[in-house]
């Protein structure tokens, strides 16, 4: 059954109050200004997935507000897309200290939620963003010979098996500091604009 969208924002709100009232990476919860649950389009095609919250974004509680959410801008005006058309959020959903790297039990904790979040929204293409949200989904990922060539996932959300397309991305803050892969990036956004039928 499809739903509708104020059946899927109501949805997305129970799964965020969900998040905050469980005990979620207590350390992480504690140190963090906001839960970045996600924003956008509840109704989009496409989801992106970056990796966690820096410091811009815990202040503001919204993903890529930042250095590396300029760059995500360009690339997604490069395909004529705007942030009110796709849905923006991250596989860890509390900001690291010093921004380091989610942890792999960080990431664990916070999966069946991402996949509860992408199962409400049911977009065609789930878009990751580096590595860490990509071998959430692909446990193999080699991002160097694997962007930009979706492939089928198996997953289970709440015990049943779905099939979600994902474009393994690089990340688009390392495009800020090397001009190769902005040119990457540019590329790899063209079959995010073939996978959606756009331009
Ligand atoms: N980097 C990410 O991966 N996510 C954000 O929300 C911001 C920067």
């Amino acid at each position: 059954m499809t739903k509708n969208l104020s059946d899927k924002l109501q949805e997305l709100e129970n799964l965020k109050n969900e998040i905050l009232s469980s005990s979620l990476c207590p350390e992480l919860a504690q140190t963090a200004t906001n839960l970045v649950f996600g924003t956008g389009n509840a109704d989009a095609d496409i989801v992106f997935v970056g990796e966690a919250p820096g410091k811009k974004e815990d202040i503001t509680g919204e993903p890529f507000v930042g250095a590396s959410g300029k760059r995500l801008d360009g690339l997604l005006s490069s395909v004529k897309l705007k942030r009110t058309d796709v849905y923006i959020t991250n596989i860890v959903k509390y900001r690291p200290p010093d921004n380091r790297d989610p942890t792999p039990d960080e990431k664990k904790q916070f999966w069946p939620y991402l996949l509860r979040q992408i199962a409400i929204i049911k977009p065609k293409v789930v878009a990751t963003l580096g590595r860490h949200s990509g071998q959430v989904f692909i446990k193999d990922l080699r991002i160097s010979d694997d962007h930009g060539h979706p492939r089928r996932v198996a997953v289970s959300v709440d015990g049943r098996k779905e099939l979600i397309e994902v474009l393994p991305l690089y990340h688009p803050a390392a495009a800020l500091y090397n001009g190769s892969l902005r040119k990457t990036l540019l590329e790899d956004f063209k079959i995010v604009a073939k996978l959606l039928n756009i331009n």
